[in-house]
């Protein structure tokens, strides 16, 4: 018998993947993907530990969950409640004392094993959790994605990190940096072509740390493994998620400047332009050799846009760190950034850090926040009446529209589209500028 599976995903586009492939994983169980949570008989929360205050809200959706769940009981039926991702990894059996009525908890490293985990949950009725770290094993255990993902696909080729930047819980809650080997990526590329996917987006937490093993048994860097999947007949286009500037080697500029599918567009976080904050938070580069990354990359490809990371309000930060900051945004001009206040993540180095008071912390990002705006508002103010390619992904609200991105990941109405369908790349003008979005026309 058919089962309803509802899966709520947050954070990350990692975390995405992850869901997928977990609905995958349980198809042969019988679990069908379904969007009502109140019909669920299985609900996984696929958590992130990144944002303030992330596990109270998970504690208090599972709230929200077990009235459900009573329901359901008092119907004589069930509803399996999983924990998973880093939330799940940081709380472990913690989930089980607070919310007794969790079925599961399972890591981010660890959920290829959810189907024994069922298992064991059938036959001993009582609480399960996986919590290990075997990378190599999870990507051989996950199962060949059956589902398109439709014109855009995320494929995960790298996990963990090494870097330990003293505001981040990635290390802990992911572990030590990992690389898939090139002929399973290659191979999960290929079915996603043919599933109807045009544009690829490499994931990793650290990606540009890629170093994984060819077929023939040598380690492979980022740059490399992009140039073999951009022979993939029908690939048109590749972008990779999230780099660090440390890492961000000459064969990789090289193929930003030569390998036509990867495209002008890269999320590069800085985080801070203090070179003593940067120091504080272990980041291993100052605020110039910043800037030459970006240099040398807009020297190879120059219509290349960027996105980035800050952290406002960082513990030490002063008046003038926070103007370091404001400079390289001034310098750089992003075509859309993230920004957050510092909040300690518990059990990271800088979460013992004496913090700064709150009012400096929210003046402080505001203020980055109206310059981020303004220049994102100038970047897409700047392609009124030009051309752009769009891959369309979806209809759009009204009659003859659909919506897809541009090569710059803005997302863009094509209006009074009769020929194009979802999935192709169309050649469009750009006719008005909307809060979030352009509009355009197809020429
Ligand atoms: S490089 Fe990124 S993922 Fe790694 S510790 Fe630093 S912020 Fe976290």
């Amino acid at each position: 018998m058919e089962k309803n599976l509802y899966v709520k995903t947050y954070g990350c586009q990692m975390n995405v993947y992850d869901s997928i492939k977990m609905e995958d994983l349980l198809k042969p169980f019988g679990y069908k993907f379904n969007d009502q949570l109140d019909q669920a008989d299985m609900v996984i929360l696929n958590t992130c530990h990144i944002r303030e205050k992330a596990t109270e809200k998970v504690y208090s959706e599972l709230g929200r969950i077990k009235k459900l769940k009573d329901k359901k009981l008092a119907n004589n039926s069930n509803m399996i409640v999983v924990v998973a991702g880093c939330v799940g990894q940081a709380e472990g059996k913690e989930i089980f004392k607070r919310s007794p009525w969790v079925d599961a908890v399972v890591g981010p490293q660890s959920y290829q094993n959810l189907p024994e985990l069922m298992s064991q949950l059938m036959r001993d009725k009582k609480h399960v959790f996986d919590l290990s770290f075997v990378e190599e094993e999870k990507f051989d255990k996950l199962p060949e994605t059956t589902k398109s993902q439709g014109p855009s696909a995320f494929l995960a080729i790298q996990e963990g990190c090494d870097k330990f930047c003293k505001f981040c819980c990635v290390p802990y809650t992911r572990g030590a940096e990992f690389s898939r080997p090139v002929a399973n990526i290659y191979r999960e590329a290929l079915s996603m072509i043919t599933q109807g996917s045009k544009e690829i987006h490499l994931l990793g937490q650290n990606v540009s740390a890629y170093h994984g093993l060819s077929p023939e048994g040598k380690e492979i860097s980022l740059a490399s493994l992009i140039n073999s999947l951009a022979k993939i007949p029908g690939l048109e286009r590749l972008r990779y998620t999230t780099s660090h500037p440390t890492e961000i080697y000459d064969d990789l500029i090289e193929a930003h400047g030569n390998i036509p599918q990867l495209m002008p567009y890269l999320h590069l976080p800085v985080q801070s332009g203090s070179d003593k904050i940067l120091k504080d938070m272990n980041r291993r580069h100052t605020a110039e050799e910043y800037l030459q990354v970006i240099a040398k990359l807009k020297k190879a490809r120059p219509d290349i846009a960027f996105s980035s990371d800050f952290i406002v309000g960082y513990p030490g930060e002063t008046e003038q760190d926070f103007r370091d900051t404001m400079a390289i945004v001034q310098e750089v001009k992003y075509a859309q950034a993230y920004s957050f206040k510092y909040s300690p993540r518990p059990g990271t180095p800088a979460s013992v850090l004496p913090q700064l008071p709150e009012d400096i912390k929210n003046e402080r990002l505001q203020e980055l926040q109206a310059l981020i705006k303004k220049q994102q508002d100038e970047f897409n103010a700047s392609f009124l009446g030009k051309e752009l390619n769009i891959l369309l992904e979806k209809t759009g609200r009204k009659e003859n529209q659909l919506v897809g991105k541009s090569e710059y990941l803005q997302a863009v109405t094509v209006e009074n589209s009769t020929n194009a369908k979802i999935g192709d790349i169309v050649k469009v003008r750009v006719n008005k500028i909307m809060t979030n979005s352009l509009i355009a026309e197809e020429i």
